[in-house]
């Protein structure tokens, strides 16, 4: 019988894999599409809800409605817009939700579809890394299954033994380096944004190359780690791998690491999390390690990179350091794409930010972990508007 699903975010790079996954498993005859949702591309959202069959199709923009009550016309395709609705559709029964919608808007959405209690394939970590502590809880409360969809903790997720998490010592997150691994401080300030978001091996959405780029994404998925699988911060690694092709490793106290291995290509991880616990049959490249011949590692350094310092101080302080360095992430990237702040400002700025707002404490609420996202883009934009005087 086919399972249900729900895609939040389904019109960006994780959500056209997702599609692209469900077509090698059975397409309509595994999956019955309940949710399909988008933001700018409604032209897409409406093509997806189409071919996928789906129930209802959101855009997160209010604007919007008309035009995807238009392109849906006749097809008995329920059309809706704005934040609320996207609350609603994504609170919707599904057996599994892929939650792929970018950046801290995916909070509330991927919530209401914890609070389901079915499956959730987590691809927004910003809902791990602002929200951590909470999160996790609704996840146990709702009694939901949660399967990381990011490359590094689904490689974590797939060598983490069971029966042995006890003698779990470390994770070691890889990272590629990105497009500026080798180059100097003075190099990395007059970089462009065109240069800054083609990333060495991974094809993905705008700001999560970007992020990849001030390695703030690697920062991120640390922060992840934490919450995902229980971990303290001396437990968590990260290595430069610029070929991505090991996505992690688990090391125990025997001496024995696991790492999962594979080409860069998401759908790997996607489809994972959609047929866990089994494994679908995927047309990804297979490895070749003859052609390979080489796989190379370097530390990370914070010197040139430092986003990774400023994850270390969230792992140890907890509370809503995460929210914040978040927030003033994301507002600090808007910032750069927009031509406003040169590419080292962004870690700069964030840095300022979080000394300016680290007394906020452990959040009670999900409406604490948004005023202090608020807070922190507040902060961040006085320093930015600043810079530009
Ligand atoms: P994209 O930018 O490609 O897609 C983002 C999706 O979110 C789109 O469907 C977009 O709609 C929608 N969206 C944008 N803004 C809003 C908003 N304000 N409210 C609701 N929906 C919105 O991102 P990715 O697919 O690259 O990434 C998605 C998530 O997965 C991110 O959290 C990222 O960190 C994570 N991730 C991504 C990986 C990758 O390979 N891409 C790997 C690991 C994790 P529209 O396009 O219609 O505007
Ligand atoms: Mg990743």
């Amino acid at each position: 019988m086919a399972r249900t699903i729900s895609i939040l975010g389904s019109t960006g790079s994780i959500g056209c894999n997702t599609l692209d996954v469900i077509g090698h498993m059975g397409g309509r005859e595994a999956f019955d599409v309940v949710t399909v949702t988008g933001a700018s591309n409604v032209r897409l959202l409406a093509e997806q809800a189409k071919t996928a069959g789906a129930k209802i199709a959101v855009t997160a923009d209010d604007d919007s409605y008309g035009a995807l009550k238009d392109a849906l016309a006749g097809s008995g395709i329920e059309a809706a817009a704005g934040r609320v609705a996207l609350i609603e559709a994504a609170s919707r029964p599904a057996d599994i939700t892929m939650a792929a919608i970018v950046g801290i808007a995916g909070l509330e959405p991927t919530l209401a579809a914890v609070r389901n209690g079915g499956t959730l394939a987590l691809a927004n970590k910003e809902s791990l890394v602002s929200a951590g502590h909470l999160f996790t809880r609704a996840v146990r409360e709702a009694g939901a299954t949660l399967l990381p969809v990011d490359s590094e903790h689904n490689a974590i997720f797939q060598v983490l033994e069971a029966d042995s998490r006890d003698a779990v010592e470390r994770v070691i997150l890889t990272a590629s380096g990105g497009p500026f691994r080798t180059y100097s401080r003075e190099q990395m300030a007059l970089v462009t944004v065109e240069s800054a978001r083609a990333h060495p091996n991974w094809s993905m959405g705008l700001k999560i190359s970007i992020d990849s780029a001030t390695m703030f994404n690697k920062a991120l998925e640390t922060i992840e780690a934490k919450y995902l699988f229980d971990l303290q911060s001396h437990q968590i690694e990260v290595l430069v791998h610029p070929q991505s092709i090991i996505h992690s490793m688990v090391g125990y106290s025997d001496g024995s690491l696991l790492a999962q291995l594979g080409p860069p290509d998401m759908r790997t991880a996607i489809g994972y999390c959609l047929a866990w616990p089994e494994r679908v049959r995927l047309p990804v490249e297979r490895l070749d390690f003859v052609a390979l011949s080489r796989l190379d590692f370097e530390a990370p350094d914070e010197e040139r990179f430092p986003s990774l310092g400023l994850a270390r101080n969230v792992l140890e302080t907890g509370g809503l350091s995460g929210a914040v360095l978040n927030g003033a992430k994301e507002a600090t990237l808007e910032a750069f794409v927009a031509g406003h702040i040169g590419f080292l400002a962004m870690s700069d700025i964030v840095g300022e930010v979080m000394v300016g707002l680290s007394d906020l404490g452990e959040p009670e609420t999900i409406g604490a972990v948004i005023d202090a996202d608020r807070q922190a883009r507040m902060a961040a934009g006085e320093l930015i508007a600043a810079s530009r005087q």
